[in-house]
């Protein structure tokens, strides 16, 4: 299950933050999610809540931003959201992705020590 590495991998790098910055518990954590990367959020906060057990991370809301596709053409510099192939101004499929790919730890709020 991509959503369970998911949150081991966020669990296992903030409980090192925890370590070395010497925070006390971690209150709540904000992600940011691109519609690219496919991820479920009840999967992702599920598999947070119960890999974060035992952790400093233990009962810290996990708040998920999920991030919408953007395009841009390359031919004419249209943007467009919906996760359509071709540039629906010119019909370009010389494209690049302006957002959607981000899988990002934002910020953390933490209680201090
Ligand atoms: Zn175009």
């Amino acid at each position: 299950m991509h959503e369970l590495s998911l949150a081991d991998a966020i669990v296992s790098a903030l409980s090192k933050m925890c370590e070395d910055e010497a925070w006390g518990k971690v209150k709540k954590v904000r992600l940011r999610v691109g519609a690219l990367r496919q991820v479920f959020p009840e999967m992702l906060e599920f598999a947070f809540g119960t890999v974060a057990k035992d952790t400093p991370l233990s009962g810290a809301l996990l708040e998920i931003e999920e991030i919408p596709l953007e395009w841009r053409c390359l031919e004419c510099g249209n943007r467009w959201r919906e996760d359509s192939g071709v540039c629906p101004s010119c019909g370009s499929f010389k494209r690049e992705t302006l957002a959607g790919m981000e899988l990002e730890i934002h910020s953390v709020e933490v209680e201090e020590r």
